[in-house]
């Protein structure tokens, strides 16, 4: 508990706090003007104690709802046993994560990061090396195949392979070696493939892209033309993952079990930044000692919440869950008739509602569902996301179903 006084000094007003924000902090991003102050399960609370249904989940790193008992209990047992160890020595909480990890993607190894950016470029990495060791492709000749309107994290080597202008401008010089092609286009990577080519690297579903699905068989055809290649299927399920689309891999709608899965969000079970890529012997195991590394990737704290994050995941049956309040979310939404709503499409509880921007932008919609009581945010300009954490119920649904119509009508 904070004393009087210390409550006093420590806790700005929402203005306040905002204004401060904006004055020292480099404005990377644009935020809806609301102030949280708490959250638990599907809910947050501002500071002058307004009520908020998460539908965003902190762009999926909420998935086991707000401050999970089970993980918070873990985090702080582990912080006051050993929080933190580099990999300069072992710990007993390394292992059975990793282990639970292989298990739960069927991989046979795993490496543990911290950010999903950070476990995107393990994977390049890994994937180069195989590409030099394995399919002996001429030194520094390595090209991976990348889909238009990807989003893969923020570093200078992700940001050079992005299609998006904003995420590039002033950042260059970018590094070579990626080939960019449609998303959800066989043919078009069929004709990218060269005899160097290491890997192909796609978000089964693209999630910042406006949640982009592929036709029915384009994971199939792409796992068969990877085979067929000798070029690695690389799958960036940092969003897509852990139970987000209804399956706990989004491969498995199509049982295209790619060569290296790259998790990470929902991972930290909504406490921490945990990241991790998972594979097969013949690629993972081509990491040596020197070859890669990071001061807190895989350190005991994050080790034992994301072992917990996985338990929550599956004991509570999370992934069963989103598959089926994430059918009845879809085919409500799309139930919904509206001149503002051009289309609605998503699989699981993660659904993109695509707005006509001559009417309405998606930023208003957002906004106006804020007031509403509801948390989510536009991805580019014109769609509206709606991830809740993947413990929502039913009753819950039907209340942001509701909410959702209330807006659009007010709207309209
Ligand atoms: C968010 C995201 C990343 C980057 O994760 P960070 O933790 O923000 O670095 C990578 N790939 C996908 C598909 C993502 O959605």
């Amino acid at each position: 508990m904070t004393s009087h006084a210390a409550h006093k000094t420590t806790v700005l007003s929402a203005k306040e706090a905002i204004e401060r924000e904006s004055h020292f902090v480099a404005a990377n991003y644009k935020p809806l003007p609301v102030l949280l102050n708490r959250a638990e399960g599907v809910y947050a609370w501002d500071i002058e104690g307004n009520k908020y249904l998460d539908m965003m989940s902190a762009y999926s790193a909420v998935s086991c709802g707000h401050s999970h008992p089970r993980i918070i209990k873990v985090l702080t047992e582990q912080a006051k046993t050993l929080a933190m160890t580099s990999r300069a020595y072992h710990s007993n909480t390394l292992g059975p994560f990793m282990e639970k990890l292989c298990e739960v993607s069927k991989m046979d190894l795993a490496l543990p990061m911290n950010t999903g950016a950070e476990a995107v470029e393990t994977a390049i990495k890994a994937a180069r090396r195989w590409g030099y060791m394995v399919k002996k492709i001429p030194d520094n000749k390595a090209e991976i195949i990348v889909a238009n309107g990807n989003f893969h994290g923020r570093t200078t080597t992700i940001v050079g392979f992005s299609s998006e202008a904003e995420y590039k401008k002033g950042f260059g010089p970018f590094t070579p070696g990626f080939v960019s092609v449609p998303f959800d286009d066989i043919k078009a990577i069929e004709k990218a493939i060269t005899p160097n080519t290491c890997a192909v690297m796609f978000e089964p579903i693209q999630g910042e892209a406006g949640i982009k699905v592929p036709h029915d068989g384009f994971l199939a055809a792409l796992r068969k033309l990877c085979t067929e290649k000798k070029v690695l299927m690389i799958m960036d399920e940092v969003q897509s993952g852990l139970g987000r689309t209804g399956k706990m891999f989004a491969w498995e709608h199509e049982n295209a079990k790619p060569d290296v899965i790259i998790l990470g969000k929902a991972l930290g079970g909504g406490v921490l930044p945990v990241s991790a890529i998972a594979g097969s012997k013949e690629v993972m195991g081509l990491f040596n000692p020197g070859s890669h590394g990071s001061t807190f990737g895989g350190n005991p704290l994050a080790c034992a919440v994301g072992l917990e994050a996985l338990n929550v995941l599956i004991e509570e049956k999370l992934v069963e869950n989103s598959a089926t309040l994430g059918k009845y979310l879809l085919e409500q939404m799309q139930a919904i008739k509206s001149p503002l709503i051009r289309t609605v499409r998503g699989r699981g509880l993660w659904i993109g509602v695509d707005f006509e921007p001559s009417k309405v932008s998606a930023r208003t919609v957002c906004e106006k569902m804020m007031a509403h009581g509801m948390l989510s945010k536009e991805t580019h300009e014109t769609v509206v996301r709606f991830a809740p954490p993947l413990t929502i119920t039913k009753e819950q649904i039907d209340w942001a179903l509701d909410t959702f119509r209330t807006v659009l009508s007010e709207l309209e």
